[in-house]
């Protein structure tokens, strides 16, 4: 038994998934009779239940393995399925450093596990020496970092989260959701160095493609073996896989996309540090700003009334909201509303 496998847990080890029409016969070409599909067009067949053509085309983009590639309905899926793989509801635990993206905590809950909550340092960084008198014990199983994170839009240090993937016995996933507005280094090609890493990524950040809900978890085959067992067969609909694919196809326009928003942000980021109702806007990795404002639930109330609509953070970090950058002329109305509030 590998060690990975002793992070599983008992049900998952023993499973056998369940086997669809398109497991067991898997050429495009024939007559098919075998999935109690109408066979009358389009869209009448069942998706691919193993995106193969999606997995191939995101291996090329990214530079790593199909067999290292495991695709989820949105980043979301994955997260819950990493509890329902490692921990078991009711005895487990685990460890995130907040504030962060909320939805872990959501799917701790639903999988009744319990939370350990760092608070990140001053800097928004990981505290290593409050984390780590935890990494020995044997009932946490999990540890999500995000990186860069949300809603702080910092990079955690590197050197940290490769110490707490080396120290912790536990499964290390990094969610990168807005890692191609860092341009800071992967962790998605490192996944053969470490047996107890999982790094997320998904379409729906700089690819442009929320509403098709394509998540991507980059691993061992040794861990995406238990994702693909979990899974329920037809997790990415056609409709969405094709429209990854088109995506990835685009790839100057995407990129150059990228590269508006980075140059909007910080052009953002400079003129809402020059506006009196600010206090104070923190540096960004992602394709959102932390903002301290003067009053942030009034200044909140307010944008929406005038039809902008920002995320009002104040209730975890006091008087912080959280600002997507949005076009050009989207982020000057933005500009222009907050500079006609007096406070
Ligand atoms: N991770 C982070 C850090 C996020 O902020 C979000 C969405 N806001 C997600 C994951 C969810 O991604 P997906 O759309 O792929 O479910």
């Amino acid at each position: 038994m590998k060690r990975t496998d002793k992070l599983v847990r008992p049900n998952v080890l023993k499973l056998v998934p369940y086997s669809c029409a398109r497991d067991e016969y898997e050429g495009s070409d024939g007559i098919f009779l075998d999935a109690n599909e109408s066979p009358y067009g389009p869209l009448n067949r069942y998706p691919d239940p193993r995106q193969h053509l999606l997995r191939e085309a995101i291996s090329r983009h990214r530079g790593i393995p199909v067999r290292n590639i495991f695709l989820g309905n949105g980043s979301d899926e994955i997260i819950d399925l990493c509890f329902r793989i490692f921990c078991n509801p009711g005895k487990e635990r685990a460890m995130v450093f907040t504030p962060t993206y909320g939805m872990y905590g959501v799917a701790a809950s639903v999988n009744d596990i319990e939370v350990i909550r760092i608070p990140l340092d001053e800097t928004f960084n990981i505290d290593l020496q409050a984390a780590r008198p935890w990494l020995q014990d044997e009932t946490l199983k999990l540890i999500f970092i995000c990186s860069p994170n949300n809603p702080t839009g910092n990079c955690m240090d590197q050197e940290t989260i490769e110490t707490i993937i080396r120290e912790f016995n536990g499964i290390v996933v990094i969610d990168e959701a807005y890692g191609d507005f860092s341009g800071k280094p992967s962790f998605a090609g490192r996944t053969g160095e470490f047996d107890n890493l999982i790094v997320m990524q998904t379409f729906s950040k700089a690819m442009g493609l929320a509403a098709a809900r394509v998540g991507m978890a980059f691993g061992g085959t040794d861990l995406l073996k238990y994702f693909f067992a979990m899974k329920p067969p037809y997790n990415i609909s056609t409709i969405n896989q094709e429209a990854a694919l088109r995506r990835l196809k685009e790839t100057g326009e995407l990129t150059r996309r990228v590269q508006t928003i980075i140059t909007e942000r910080n052009r953002l980021a400079s003129r809402l540090a020059a506006l009196p109702v600010v206090e104070k806007v923190w540096p960004s990795d992602s394709n959102f700003l932390l903002v301290r404002v003067k009053d942030a639930d009034y200044i909140y109330n307010t944008l929406a009334e005038r039809k902008i609509i920002v995320r009002n953070r104040s209730r975890e970090i006091p008087g912080c909201i959280r600002i997507t950058t949005g076009t050009p002329e989207e982020n000057e109305k933005l500009l222009s509303e907050l500079e006609k509030i007096e406070l």
